[in-house]
């Protein structure tokens, strides 16, 4: 049951756009009307004295009926929910709505019986299997927040986490599979716990044949067993403003942020961005290609396909050797995708695999209607091939943990929405984009400078960090009053077109992971042997970028610098995780700094990727440029 007949475009984009800026207030309050509220919002938009807005304050809803049981009663019971495709486990396997719902409703049986309230935090560190989606929707139907950590992440990251959420409980898995590597979970969640000064009340686990893990006492409970006996429960009705999840993004700092997303303004922003931005219908198949420990996975893998009645495909695999280049094109095929969402550096690496698309070969790829990029920088060389390779539109969109869902988009579900390539296109309605020089001025068509959002940001947005309010006022609202700073730098062509070119702080994208130079630059001092450092983000083919860190070393250690690059390494690997790629530690006489003591680091950047600079005026010593140069070969 597809409704492709009933689809949207029928309005045209700038007249949305313009309405949505014009008056955000009204064009909220229709789209709100999209949505199964168990009380519909009599006030829409509610603005407060520092500058942050709330959403359908007053309205009630649950985000896991919206994903689930409001689907069934639209008939969709008998449809694919989830389809999980795994290579790495050799495992395939679907969900109708009504058998999702049903796995979900005792499992967040359980997790009341377990202790878990209204308002409580769980910690979810699982690989890619349709339990963590499970657990996920378990949560929002007893009104409990989710907290998703990415499961590539060492115990240290995990405990930070922990420590700031303070979870009730924490859901696992055994194992993750990576190629053909397995990576036991649960030592991993036992060094965390260890490290940790909050400890949840149980660790509930999912075990995995693969590799079955050892339960310690009565904290740690078998997902299965405990499931034994255990009672379905309803959906419960949480306000708009409650937080449906909490998803820790690397900021500046080695604290990460806590991105609270409310659970009214979210439900909004799903049904609309599946309709109106990827032009999505009911009973249609959509495939978001990423992991549920990213925004990505819990916009795209979960919440906004579900509550749109397509089915989701869920992919425990790689781009490449899994078993090959051509997995991507096998699934299309197999589960006639009709539209997927990925990173560019998936593509990079089966461009690199698999040049010419011979895996493609033979493959029906007419069920999908477009390929969207994000999550960094689309190359025109590798957008050119996959459209050539495909003969389908390669669309790339821009969006960030922090707002949820795309800023700016090429909206297929309105008409005038042509793409520009090169560009990440126009605002998505909802977004006024501006562009602003570091006095606060607004620029002029190409002219670059930071991009950046006014207020009131659109439905959906995160609106405070977890525990750290003001944190999120100095860290987003308060360089430009008025406006939300995205932290990405870039211009805004005569059409409206919107060009990223990259972060204006210490923020770098390894294969769209979002990491942060400063907490690796943090780690680095920790070291006896390092004097100072300063790690930055390198342009990498594949990976789009990769941390450098250059160090200087204390007197009299440099004989031992093979070593503590060694020790640096692993040091990093140990603390943040094998995600990083941090790989790469150059020995250098000295960094380059301001008369006032700053890091140079944009001529850092240049000089490691090879590009032509300019000595900055304000240098302390010009000649040291040449010795880095050196240095970096
Ligand atoms: P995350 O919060 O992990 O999704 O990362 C968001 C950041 O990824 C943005 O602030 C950008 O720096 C980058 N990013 C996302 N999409 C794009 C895109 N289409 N082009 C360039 N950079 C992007």
């Amino acid at each position: 049951m597809n409704d492709r007949k009933g689809a949207p475009a029928s309005a045209h984009y700038a007249d949305h756009h313009r309405q949505s800026i014009a008056d955000p207030e009204s064009y909220w309050t229709e789209q709100a009307r999209q949505v199964a509220w168990y009380r519909a919002p009599q006030q829409a938009l509610q603005s407060m004295p520092d500058g942050t807005h709330r959403w359908f304050a007053d309205g009630q809803l649950n985000s896991c009926y919206l994903a689930l049981d409001h689907p069934i009663e639209l008939g969709r019971g008998e449809q694919l929910a989830l389809i999980y495709d795994s290579p790495v486990a050799d495992c395939k396997s679907s969900y109708t709505f009504n058998q999702l719902r049903d796995e979900v409703a005792r499992l967040a049986g359980l997790l009341r019986k377990l202790g878990v309230e209204k308002g409580d935090g769980v910690i979810i560190y699982m690989p890619m299997i349709p339990q963590a989606a499970m657990a996920m929707l378990a949560c929002a139907r007893i009104g409990a927040m989710h907290s998703v950590v990415f499961g590539g992440f060492a115990p240290h990251e995990l405990a930070l986490r922990i420590d700031d959420l303070k979870p009730k409980l924490l859901l696992t898995a055994s194992c993750g599979l990576e190629f053909e590597r397995i990576i036991p979970y649960k030592p991993l969640v036992d060094k965390a716990l260890e490290l940790t000064t909050f400890k949840p009340d149980h660790v509930l686990l999912w075990q995995r044949p693969q590799s079955l893990a050892h339960m310690h006492g009565p904290r740690d409970l078998d997902w299965e067993t405990a499931l034994d006996g255990v009672e379905p429960v309803e959906p419960v009705p949480v306000s708009s403003l409650d937080p449906l999840y909490i998803l820790y993004t690397s900021g500046t700092t080695g604290k990460p942020k806590g991105i609270v997303r409310e659970n009214g303004g979210h439900a909004v922003a799903m049904l609309y961005t599946m309709r109106q931005v990827y032009g999505m219908c009911a009973g249609e198949i959509w495939w978001g290609v990423s992991d549920v420990g990213w925004v990505v996975g819990h916009t795209l893998i979960v919440y906004a396909p579900l509550m749109a009645g397509c089915t989701t495909v869920f992919y425990e695999g790689k781009p490449i050797r899994t078993p090959d280049a051509g997995a991507y094109w096998r699934i299309i095929e197999e589960y006639r995708v009709n539209a997927l969402f990925c990173a560019p550096t998936a593509m990079r690496a089966i461009r690199k695999e698999d040049p010419r698309g011979q895996l493609l070969e033979g493959r029906d790829l007419s069920s999908i209607r477009q390929l969207f990029l994000a999550g960094e920088k689309l190359d025109s060389s590798t957008h050119q091939w996959l459209e050539m390779l495909t003969g389908k539109p390669v669309l790339d969109h821009w969006w960030q943990t922090e707002t949820g869902w795309p800023v700016t988009a090429p909206c297929l579900g309105l008409e005038g929405h042509e793409p520009a390539p090169g560009s990440s296109n126009r605002a998505v309605p909802g977004f006024a984009v501006r562009v602003m020089d570091e006095e606060g001025h607004l620029l002029g068509p190409g002219e670059p400078g930071s991009i950046v959002i006014t207020l009131p940001l659109p439905p959906g947005c995160s609106q405070t960090l977890w525990g750290d309010h003001s944190r999120f006022l100095q860290a987003y609202l308060q360089t430009f009053p008025g406006y939300y700073n995205t932290g990405d730098g870039g211009y805004i062509d005569d059409n409206g077109f919107v060009y990223i070119m990259g972060r204006t702080d210490d923020v770098i994208n390894v294969s769209g992971h979002r990491l942060s130079t400063g907490e690796m630059e943090d780690l680095v001092g920790q070291h006896p042997a390092v004097a100072e450092s300063a790690v930055i983000g390198v342009h990498d083919e594949i990976k789009g970028q990769v941390p450098l860190a250059l160090v200087v070393l204390n007197d009299g250690v440099e004989e031992g610098a093979g070593q503590v690059q060694r020790e640096l390494i692993a040091l990093v690997r140990e603390r943040i995780g094998a995600l990083a790629c941090f790989n790469r530690v150059v020995v250098v006489k000295r960094l380059p700094k301001t008369r006032s003591g700053k890091t140079l680091r944009a001529v850092l950047r240049k000089i490691a990727d090879g590009e032509a600079y300019t000595t900055p005026a304000t240098i302390d010593d010009p000649a040291i440029l040449q010795e880095i140069a050196t240095a970096l070969g």
